[in-house]
């Protein structure tokens, strides 16, 4: 069983409650037997674990943030250190539990109305329904506030009320192509303004198509989409959301989580690390007994320790209600930047070994690599920070 202590250096975990450490210690027990051993072969095969679903809602896995669904009173340190220890079994499960508990379920509990979060919540809480977010485009990624070509135009609907009609293409979009419930963000012709639609799949003129052969976070099923035309009532459009600055909150909120998650992919990458120096024998003597190799582990661990100390503040912030996009962005920014680095030292303790999905370290070191993106990208984050440092966006 992965220990609750071995990466956590400083025991910062005795920070959480009685019940939420009881909590976390299920989470880790059902990830240990029914996550970790198989999360090789579903990246091998590209195949999104899809059985566990009712067993994620068990487990309160699903919208534990939102006071509709959530199953017990919890903070957002336990949830950041729930996203770790799902990260540090499988990213890749950890992605895709982020794209529906995270993405849209906090689209839908910040931007829906009353009656749609009533609709909605309950049912994405149970696993009833899957979810994912479009927001990417083919052509705008970093620049979507700003570049989001997918159109949204309104027109009087046959039942007396109004309704909207999507045209457009989205890209990269987790949960993609089998999601039942897809949030997509379009611009208003009217007003130019950014707006939030509840997509029902399947319905006309909506496809969803895997991406096939990427290399990093190979279980989470990405998709292209493109939207021909698709009819959504406007009982179906987010009605909280009146631009780019609500999607942004959305963002804020989950951009925490993933600073944690990268945080549990070097956690996972370290675990598997530590235990190869201490078995791997060369000159003689276990790999762990050189100053070169302590060095290693102990520079990976201080990436650790300092990337935990963030995220528990960062949730801090956001359980005091004063987080703001500047501290989710340098979090997500440094954290993943301390990941890259860790990942990289500790598949270079596994020598060639650390190449090969068997020894434990090459899923963590190729799905670095997507978590570094997604998100905001590394750059994105760090001029979110360097608008809050010098009062100019560098980025418009
Ligand atoms: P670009 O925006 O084209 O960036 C390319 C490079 O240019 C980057 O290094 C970037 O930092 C740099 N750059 C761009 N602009 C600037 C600038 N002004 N200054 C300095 N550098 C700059 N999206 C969704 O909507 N839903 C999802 O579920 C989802 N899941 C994803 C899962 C995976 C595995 C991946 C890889 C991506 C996912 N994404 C998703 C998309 C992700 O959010 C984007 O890939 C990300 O925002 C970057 O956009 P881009 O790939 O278009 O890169």
């Amino acid at each position: 069983a992965a220990d609750l202590l071995n990466a956590d250096f400083y025991g910062f975990q005795h920070q959480l409650t009685d019940t939420e450490q009881r909590a976390l210690a299920s989470v880790r027990d059902f990830l240990d037997t029914e996550v970790r051993p198989f999360a090789d072969d579903y990246w091998e095969r590209a195949e999104s674990p899809k059985h566990l679903w009712p067993r994620f809602a068990e487990l309160g896995l699903f919208g534990n943030a939102f006071p509709e669904t959530q199953q017990f009173e919890n903070s957002n340190v336990y949830r950041g250190w729930v996203a770790m220890e799902i990260s540090r079994a499988d990213p890749s499960t950890a992605t895709f539990i982020g794209v529906h508990s995270g993405l849209a379920m906090t689209s839908i509990a910040v931007g829906g109305s009353e009656a749609q979060k009533v609709e909605w919540l309950p049912k994405l809480a149970a696993g009833e329904l899957v979810a994912a977010f479009g927001l990417t485009e083919p052509d705008h990624g970093s620049d979507t506030a700003k570049g989001l070509e997918t159109t949204a135009e309104r027109r009087p609907g046959p039942d007396g009320a109004d309704e909207w009609v999507l045209n457009g293409s989205k890209r990269w979009i987790g949960n993609g192509a089998f999601a039942d419930l897809v949030v997509i963000w379009a611009r208003d012709v009217a007003d130019d303004q950014v707006k939030g639609f509840l997509v029902r799949t399947p319905t006309p003129g909506f496809v969803g198509t895997k991406i096939e052969r990427k290399q990093s976070l190979r279980a989470v099923e990405n998709a292209d989409i493109t939207l021909d035309g698709v009819v959504v009532p406007e009982s179906d459009r987010l009605q909280k959301i009146n631009g780019f600055r609500d999607v942004a909150v959305v963002l804020r909120l989950t951009r925490a989580d993933v600073a944690w998650q990268a945080l549990g992919v070097a956690v996972g990458a370290y675990d598997a690390a530590l235990a190869y120096t201490q078995s791997r024998m060369q000159f003689g003597n276990p790999i762990a007994s050189f100053q070169l190799v302590q060095q290693k582990l102990a520079n990976a661990l201080s990436n650790i320790t300092a990337s935990i100390a963030l995220c528990m503040r960062v949730s801090q912030m956001q359980d005091e209600g004063i987080q703001l996009d500047h501290h989710s962005a340098m979090a997500k920014a440094f954290v993943s930047a301390r990941m890259r680095e860790t990942v990289a030292l500790c598949r270079e303790l596994c020598g060639g070994n650390g190449v090969q999905l068997d020894h434990g370290v090459a899923r963590y070191f190729a799905d670095a690599e997507a978590v570094f993106t997604f998100e905001g990208t590394f750059d994105m984050n760090s001029l979110i920070v360097g608008r809050a440092i010098t009062g100019i966006a560098a980025f418009v």
